[in-house]
């Protein structure tokens, strides 16, 4: 994520490495905090830990100023394996505490008006109250891409955005806002679009995603580059997932449930579970594709014989991958494949931690009108 952060953003904005360095020597401050007993003393000393102003910058390849610039608003997503279903579940007496501390220890000192925050809807509201203190006030919100109009995608994330008193107030309730917005988004067109509508790649587009997924695959090791060009959808799978992908196909067609599937063209399968096992993790039943992970895994579409490339899964993410996309939303647009940069791999791990942004995008600019700031 910091690497695609750092080829994205503009050259002039700093890219840090760790939230932890707020406290200079992050790994020995967390290492600390964890050695704690209760979570009301890892929070106290969180606060009396002391906090630096400046830390490695890896866009400008020295140390820079966290607050070089007047900051209005930041947007953070601390990690949040403590309390996700799919993670360790230890919750406040987990081991990445720290991080939320330091999210609140760094917003204190770069005294930003406004902060967002990003985490799964398991964690409690006041964690981050706890993390960021009195002197913020919180609004909170679940967020799925379905009520922004990508029901296609799954990633119900929990939002918070807070103002810091001292230099700014609610001046409108944010939660009506919110509605507001989310009211006009809704589509209303019917039916629902399903994964299928993701799939608008080029056969240039296939053909660059299926030679990047060969060079990163065991089973490939031994093709030349050529080979690599042109390999069918089949070939680029492995074993398992050869049989993993007979084995939902036939479970979506000897589907005996009398709920309501999807069409065949919509259908999207992870192939990183083994539906023989019972992880059917598809969108035969939930109409969405399946949730994107950290671990990736490939998601193939049988009714195109073909995978999601990685550039239409981070649309689907919100991200303008394509020049009309980018066009349309005045964005600069978002290019997947950077050589030099990061590699496949890493584009697609990245992805399966990004936040959705069309959520994050509608929360904050609703967040960001219904606050405004106190003139001293
Ligand atoms: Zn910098």
């Amino acid at each position: 994520m910091r690497r695609a952060s750092q080829a994205s953003l503009d050259p002039t904005a700093c890219c840090f490495t760790d939230i932890l360095d707020i406290w200079g020597d992050g790994p020995r401050a967390k290492c600390f905090l964890n050695s704690l007993g209760s979570y009301e003393e890892k929070l106290q000393s969180a606060w009396l830990l002391p906090c630096f102003d400046s830390a490695y910058c890896c866009q400008h390849n020295q140390f820079c100023c966290y607050t070089g610039s007047s900051e209005r608003f930041r947007v953070q997503g601390p990690p949040c394996v403590d309390w996700s279903p799919a993670g360790s579940q230890q919750g406040i007496h987990g081991e990445q505490l720290p991080t939320m501390l330091a999210s609140g220890a760094k917003t204190r000192v770069t005294g930003s008006q406004l902060v967002g925050l990003e985490n799964v809807r398991q964690l409690p509201g006041h964690v981050v109250q706890d993390a960021f203190g009195p002197g913020f006030e919180f609004f909170d919100a679940i967020l799925s891409p379905d009520q922004v109009g990508f029901e296609f995608m799954s990633r119900e994330r929990a939002y918070f955005a807070g103002v810091f008193k001292e230099k700014a107030t609610w001046s409108s309730d944010p939660g009506f806002v919110l509605q507001h917005a989310l009211h006009h988004l809704q589509r209303e067109a019917t039916p629902k679009y399903g994964p299928s509508v993701l799939l608008c790649g080029s056969p240039d587009d296939i053909r660059e995603d299926n030679f990047n997924l060969a060079c990163h695959r065991a089973h490939l090791k031994g093709t030349t580059l050529s080979q690599r060009m042109k390999l069918p959808f089949d070939h680029l799978l492995n074993f398992n997932e050869r049989e993993r992908l007979k084995m939902y196909i036939w479970k979506f067609h000897n589907h005996n449930s009398d709920r309501n599937l999807c069409n065949f063209a919509d259908l999207a399968c992870h192939l990183g579970d083994d539906p023989r096992t019972g992880w059917t993790t598809w969108s035969a039943t939930s109409h969405a594709m399946p949730t994107l992970r950290r671990s990736s895994g490939l998601i193939a579409c049988p009714n195109s014989q073909r995978q999601f490339l990685l550039k239409e899964l981070y649309c689907g993410m919100g991200f303008a991958t394509w020049p009309f996309l980018a066009h349309t939303s005045k964005v600069p647009m978002f290019e997947v494949s950077r050589p030099g940069v990061w590699t496949y791999p890493q584009a697609r791990q990245a992805l399966g931690n990004a936040q959705h942004v069309a959520c994050v995008g509608t929360f904050m600019a609703c967040a960001l009108v219904s606050s405004s700031p106190i003139w001293t």
